[in-house]
């Protein structure tokens, strides 16, 4: 799909002069000032949100030191030092990134290199990318370099999180803070790179693509790069901006969340996999879950928002997971997204993030209270009654059973501590139903025996029940196949099920 020798747009539209850096005016014209007046400081640190221009700016300040007719105000982009920079063959510019060379050995070996005096050009220039993700016995060593450092050497430290790198470091570091991108800003520099591309865009289209890269160009730039590929003819319409952000900001990534609260890691990772076989970012759709996230916990309390697609159907669901679990899911994906930059593998912090979450989300709500969530539709709908079971259930019913499943966790752990083999064979049932002050525990045909032996435990269990609810209730253990949950009642429903389940004995129940 992709031409051949095709350049991604934040490459080939990467400014070579400060003149064309957007956005950043006063940190240039510092920097311009600095080379004018020959006081050039040993460290700087860049600090500022991803993609905003720290490590350009840098590379263009690294020629403008070391240009041939230099320090100049502007590199001349034509001779041998310029022109290795923008290569990336300057033996005497280095660019280090802090989060793959974070340990002290990395820092040894550079301060070995420092006390090199500069192959050919006027100065040595280390800059190091995400200098916060260095250990601290590296920048231990690194500041030994910088208390004494050559004439020759120049260091620019960038960073998107400053306030974790030392006060010892930051101390000797002329500090440019960079600011993100504004909307307008923004918009003039993205039309600018459309028209010399030969596109047009929908203003539609336009703020969808800023709104996604949330101040970064280089992330903007990404998307247009998947966007233009797309794009049929040269016009870019709101459509085909959607297809390359909206399918992972809306409903898939809706499938996602609930599969992580259903416990169902499968299905999350395929859809996971699938996002990303379609090329999709997988950074932008961790920024999409957390985004659907903040609408549950904002659902929550109430706080509604125009403008926003809301499965209000799975809100509701979403409810019955205890707020809390949701902002600390919150602050795992916020940390991946973090994270997400440095691992060229970022599926597998994909991954991981999924594991996490359900971890956090899983717990409490099960099939079981699906079920109670459909039975409850069904009710709001005045559809048919239950089709497995024969009688309708009533609200009073559900709410029994949506209480005892609140509990059920609670219930599970108390047993747990008196009866370990009885929590082992309990946890594998699910309360289905309550009524008249019976709960009602399916089991999986696979776990028969285990039915049989809460059976066999049963006034220890209504024991346990009747101390953490405060209500005197009894249970009624059954075997269920496949979808079907069937409460057996007596000996004869019991007898007809067992014969189209095709034979097996009968569990006494004790009722
Ligand atoms: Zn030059």
């Amino acid at each position: 799909m992709v031409k051949e020798n095709y350049q991604v747009l934040a490459r080939k539209y990467r400014p070579k002069k400060f003149k064309d850096v957007a956005g950043q005016t006063i940190i240039v014209k510092k920097l311009q000032q600095a080379i004018s007046t020959g006081r050039i400081p040993h460290a700087f640190l860049f600090a500022g949100p991803r993609g905003v221009g720290k490590t350009t700016v840098a590379r263009i300040f690294a020629k403008a030191l070391n240009c041939v007719d230099g320090p100049a105000l502007e590199p001349c982009n034509n001779c041998i030092f310029c022109k290795e920079i923008d290569e990336g063959t300057s033996m005497d510019f280095l660019e280090i990134d802090g989060a793959s060379n974070r340990g002290i050995e990395e820092i040894r070996s550079l301060r070995e290199a420092v006390s090199l005096r500069p192959a050919k050009a006027r100065y040595k220039i280390y800059l190091i990318d995400e200098v916060h993700m260095l250990t601290n016995e590296a920048f231990n060593a690194l500041l030994k370099t910088l208390e004494e450092p050559p004439d020759y050497v120049k260091f620019i430290f960038a960073t998107t999180s400053p306030e974790k790198i030392l006060p010892t470091i930051t101390s000797r570091c002329q500090r440019y803070d960079f600011k993100p991108l504004g909307f307008d800003e923004t918009a003039s520099m993205i039309e600018k790179i459309i028209a010399s591309e030969g596109y047009t865009i929908v203003d539609e289209a336009m703020k969808k693509l800023i709104e996604a890269g949330s101040g970064s160009l280089r992330d903007i730039l990404g998307y247009l790069d998947q966007v233009m590929v797309l794009a049929d003819g040269k016009n870019i319409t709101p459509n085909i901006t959607m297809e390359v952000l909206g399918t992972v900001s809306g409903s898939s990534t809706w499938e996602i969340l609930k599969s992580i609260v259903k416990g169902d890691v499968k299905n999350a990772i395929i859809m996971l996999h699938r996002q990303a076989s379609e090329g999709k970012d997988i950074s932008y759709l961790v920024s999409a879950l957390a985004r659907k996230v903040q609408i549950v916990i904002w659902n929550h309390y109430g706080i509604g928002l125009q403008d926003e697609e809301i499965d209000s159907e799975w809100v509701k669901y979403f409810k019955r997971v205890p707020v809390q679990k949701f902002v600390k899911a919150l602050e795992l994906i916020m940390q991946t997204k973090e994270k997400i930059r440095y691992e060229p593998l970022e599926i597998v912090l994909g991954e991981l993030l999924i594991f996490s979450l359900v971890d956090v989300l899983k717990t409490e709500i099960d099939m079981v209270a699906e079920n109670t969530l459909q039975a409850e539709k069904k009710e709001e709908n005045q559809v048919s009654p239950e089709p497995v079971v024969d009688n309708r259930v009533s609200k009073q019913d559900i709410d029994e059973i949506s209480k005892i499943n609140q509990k059920w966790e609670e219930i599970l752990m108390m047993v747990k501590k008196n009866k370990p083999l009885v929590y082992a064979a309990l946890r594998e049932g699910r309360p289905v139903k309550c009524e008249n002050n019976c709960i009602q525990i399916a089991f999986q045909e696979t776990f028969k025996f285990l039915c049989q032996k809460v059976i066999d435990n049963k006034a220890i269990v209504e024991k346990i029940i009747e101390n953490l609810l405060g209500t005197r209730y009894t249970i009624n253990c059954f075997v269920v196949s496949g979808e079907k949950k069937i409460p057996l009642k007596d000996r004869s429903e019991v007898k007809e099920i067992i014969d189209i389940f095709g034979g097996g004995e009968i569990i006494e129940t004790g009722e």
